[in-house]
């Protein structure tokens, strides 16, 4: 049973990154508006991340580690119109599986906290404990039982550095939510909250990129679209620069990459991609997001109907502009 549970946690805990993530989007689906991160060593041997949001009940204490245990849904409907990042229910077991937990939680509801210590999906303690509402995950030493997966890992910096690209998208994301990321005791990334896009794209890109955005907002029945894009003459040699998000969720999808592209061709140079950061938004039972653990991938319904929606509100967008 523990060895099953170490195989399915490979599918979605790759590295600390995945980590991170996973607790994160908990956190952002537990209503936080204010979020931190540190790590440690790359976050191979320390993850905290502390939020503001719901906190977990007492009663539901060693649930939430269990496999395929959630709250996020109810039944096979639920799964056609997924509205929270999370919805699989393996997170949680999946990193216990591999690591040392210690989780601080308080409901909102609730008088008094608990603190809960689990080591490689062993329970090893809990206790009341007074603290604010909200969660406190503290991860650590990462495949600390695994020695496999553990020599698998890159370098801390390397590491680090995966960390902080999902920090920066997830900022991107939601504008709405203050997020401070800190490597090693120094503060990364610290954004406001204040739901403006372009302060958090500033933040992290720095003024040559915000001083050349502009602003893309399009809609029609099936889909609609918000964000930025920068001019042509920001551009890079990959596509590390293109965000893209649906529904909030941070994707790596063939139909929008292809369709911004080619909107963009005839004012960039060949093998060169624009900096983007778009938000669609889509009915949620147009789209599966329920394809991959990590859910980069998602299918649609209507993928021809997308392109050309993409397409044209891009053309739309830079035509006619002082490029
Ligand atoms: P999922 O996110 O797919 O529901 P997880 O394994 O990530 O599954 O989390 C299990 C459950 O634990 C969640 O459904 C949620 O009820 C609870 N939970 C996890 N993290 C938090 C948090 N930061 N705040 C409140 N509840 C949380
Ligand atoms: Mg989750």
């Amino acid at each position: 049973d523990a060895t099953i549970n170490k195989i399915a946690a490979g599918e979605v805990i790759e590295r600390p990154s995945a980590v991170v993530k996973e607790l994160t989007e908990n956190s952002i689906d537990a209503g936080a508006t204010v979020i931190t991160v540190e790590i440690k060593e790359g976050g191979i041997s320390f993850i905290r991340i502390t939020d503001n949001g719901s906190g977990i009940d007492e009663s539901d204490m060693p649930y939430v580690f269990l496999r395929h245990s959630t709250s996020k849904i109810k039944n096979a409907d639920d799964l056609l119109r997924i509205k929270s990042l999370g919805f699989r229910g393996e997170a949680l077991s999946s990193i216990a599986a591999v690591s040392q937990i210690e989780l601080v939680t308080k409901n909102t509801e609730s008088f008094t906290g608990v603190r809960y210590l689990i080591e490689g999906g062993v329970e090893k303690g809990m206790e009341h404990i007074g603290c604010p509402s909200g969660t406190t995950f503290i991860v650590k030493n990462l495949f600390f039982n695994t020695p496999a997966r553990r020599k698998f890992l890159k370098s801390p910096q390397t590491e680090a550095g995966y960390i902080q690209d999902f920090m920066e998208r997830i900022a991107i994301s939601h504008p709405e939510i203050s997020f401070k990321f800190i490597i090693n005791g120094q503060i990364k990334l610290h954004t406001s909250g204040n739901n403006n896009q372009k302060d958090v794209i500033y933040h992290i890109y720095g003024r040559d990129i915000t001083s050349h955005l502009v602003s893309v907002k399009a809609e029609d029945e099936s889909f609609s679209l918000s964000g930025f894009i920068a001019k042509p003459a920001i551009s890079r040699g990959n596509r590390n620069y293109e965000n893209y998000f649906i529904n909030g969720r941070f994707v790596k999808n063939p139909i929008m990459y292809k369709a911004i592209e080619e909107a963009f061709k005839p004012y960039i140079m060949l093998h060169r991609y624009p900096f983007t950061a778009l938000m669609l938004t889509i009915d949620t039972e147009l789209i599966d997001v329920n394809v991959h653990p990590a859910k980069l991938e998602v299918r649609f319904k209507n993928g021809e109907e997308l392109y050309s929606f993409l397409y044209k509100s891009l053309k739309d967008t830079l035509e006619g502009r002082d490029l």
